[in-house]
């Protein structure tokens, strides 16, 4: 008996390791840059400086095959799957909106109308982590160190910002228009050092500093030309263009737009990460800390002018050099070798449709309202009620009215099949299946069942759901967006940097659910409860 225990003490110790931070990072900071390809890391290359995103692939881990493993590819989804270790059909995040057809009603990833704001008289701040079904790596460590360590979350975006903070953090904060604001799922009042920050109404310098290039414009030569037919322009601006001149440009756009439609954003963001540390105490005791960054401008950015415009080479200069900031600060406040940083993307982006076009890509624009003339002609055919049977359609589902099926005497299962089929052969629709049939599949198939499976939950899932072609877009003239499951949509960087990280390469490939069992390694704490990842086994110290 006594051998029996000595064994499982044993076991468990090498399993978990003791509750000291011996072989543990005082702090881990984790990045989150929305919407950002792979690729850039190598198309941009030649204008990074040697300590930002190079000093991370160089002394740190680089995962060059690092994927999202189901769609839709977007900011909740992605922020919610980095940190529980899985996937929406298990998370519970299963789009930024979604409709749930048990209540029939919509909501919004980060929605809850039972807090209140914290920090504005509006209800920007009506946001926690309750949609979230499962726990998130910074719950788990928490929950090890009995609330000692400290889990500090921020983002322009309130998403960015709740879901990877988790269920237990100390603080989440997002922008409201020119300051940061938190809810009262977290506490009554901003902390004293918040009200200071914002008191310095960094917007201010922005405005005056504008936009300008980091280099001569026609240095940019992994970009289209400055002022291209992709671009959109803000309002009252004559052509977009950089240098942009704020000063002008705020009086019809607002300050807002200046912290989310302009680099500023990303040092607004990183200002206050620094805050964040010196005044909370961040890394400084030996219980394992955590800071989740996000920087949502590149998103922003990216919608307005598309991954080639000058405006996003110029804002990933600029991130680069944030990146170098924010490493040599932790270097000097953390110590170096007692932190661990990680780095990896919600989802990339898609081409412009128009470039696509003119370029003789696959590629182009989805009609949306004559597909939905095709489905109301085909489900006519079907019963003359046509599009009443249909009940919502939300991103890639169609939910029919299972009323209505029942007065017109339609098995729910046939209408999903025949539906799913004529969505099939609709103009620019790569795939579409009834969602049953690919649930109960397990999602065994490949491209692309596998990864429309794992963004079906199983109480919040559509009856028909669909894939479009590559390339194809359902958005304006100018910019682009993502979501889908192809590779410029799925496939971003992976970097891992600091305590407890092998430097190298894989080129194998590892999936974005990865990441929190592989940080599970790292901190020494259990794996969040619905990780269906794995560690990603290169990156751990032998
Ligand atoms: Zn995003
Ligand atoms: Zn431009
Ligand atoms: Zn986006």
């Amino acid at each position: 008996m006594k051998y029996f225990i000595a064994s499982i003490v044993v076991f468990t110790s090498t399993l978990l390791a003791a509750q000291t931070t011996e072989n543990k990072p005082k702090l881990v900071v984790g990045i989150v840059v929305d919407q950002m390809r792979n690729e850039y890391l190598h198309r941009y290359e030649d204008k990074f400086g040697e300590n930002g995103f190079k000093k991370m692939m160089r002394e740190g881990f680089y995962g060059a095959n690092h994927h999202f493993s189901y769609m839709p590819t977007t900011t909740g989804p992605g922020h919610a799957s980095i940190y529980t270790g899985t996937t929406p059909g298990v998370h519970g995040i299963v789009a930024n909106n979604w409709y749930n057809p048990n209540t029939k009603e919509k909501m919004y990833c980060a929605e809850d109308r039972s807090v209140k704001t914290i920090g504005a008289a509006n209800d920007r701040g009506q946001m926690s982590p309750r949609n979230l079904q499962v726990t998130t790596i910074t719950d788990e460590l928490k929950l090890f160190w009995n609330k000692r360590s400290k889990v500090i979350g921020v983002s322009i975006k309130d998403r960015g910002a709740v879901l990877p903070a988790g269920h237990l953090a100390d603080g989440a904060y997002w922008l409201s228009e020119t300051e940061f604001i938190s809810s009262s799922y977290y506490f009554d009042e901003l902390p004293s050092w918040v009200v200071d920050f914002n008191k310095q109404n960094l917007v201010e310098d922005y405005i005056e500093e504008g936009w300008q290039p980091s280099l001569p414009i026609s240095d940019y030569k992994a970009s289209l030309e400055d002022n291209s037919p992709y671009e959109a322009s803000w309002a009252g601006e004559e052509s977009p263009v950089l240098p942009k001149d704020l000063k002008k440009l705020v009086k019809e756009n607002g300050k807002r737009k200046v912290l989310s439609l302009t680099p500023h954003g990303n040092s607004f963001v990183t200002a206050f990460a620094k805050a964040a540390v010196k005044n909370e105490n961040l890394g400084e005791d030996d219980i394992t800390d955590f800071l989740a960054v996000s920087y949502s401008c590149p998103d922003y950015i990216g919608h307005a002018y598309g991954p080639r415009a000058v405006e996003v080479e110029d804002n990933y200069i600029k991130l680069d050099g944030e990146i170098a900031g924010l490493l040599k600060f932790l270097d000097e406040e953390v110590g170096e070798g007692n932190y661990t940083v990680f780095l990896t993307a919600d989802h990339g982006v898609a081409e412009v449709g128009q470039f696509s076009i003119d370029n003789q890509l696959p590629g182009g624009y989805v009609d949306m309202g004559k597909s939905l003339e095709f489905l109301d002609s085909v489900l006519t055919e079907i019963d003359p009620l046509g599009m009443d049977l249909v009940e919502e359609i939300e991103g890639n589902h169609l939910f029919f009215d299972k009323d209505k099926l029942k007065e017109a005497d339609l098995e729910l299962d046939d209408l999903s099949e025949e539906v799913a089929t004529a969505i099939n052969n609709m103009d620019h629709i790569y795939a579409a299946y009834p969602a049953y049939d690919l649930y109960i599949s397990g999602g065994a198939g490949d491209f692309p069942i596998n990864l429309i499976y794992r963004g079906l939950h199983p109480s919040l899932k559509g009856d028909v759901v669909w894939l479009i072609n590559s390339g194809y877009i359902n958005y304006g003239s100018v910019g682009s967006t993502h979501g889908s499951a192809w590779n410029y949509d799925t496939h971003i960087p992976l970097l891992m940097y600091g305590k407890n990280v092998n430097s190298g390469t894989t080129y194998r490939e590892t999936h974005i659910r990865d990441i929190a069992p592989t940080l599970s390694i790292i901190c020494g704490v259990p794996f969040p409860s619905g990780c269906t990842g794995s560690p990603i086994q290169e990156v751990l110290n032998k």
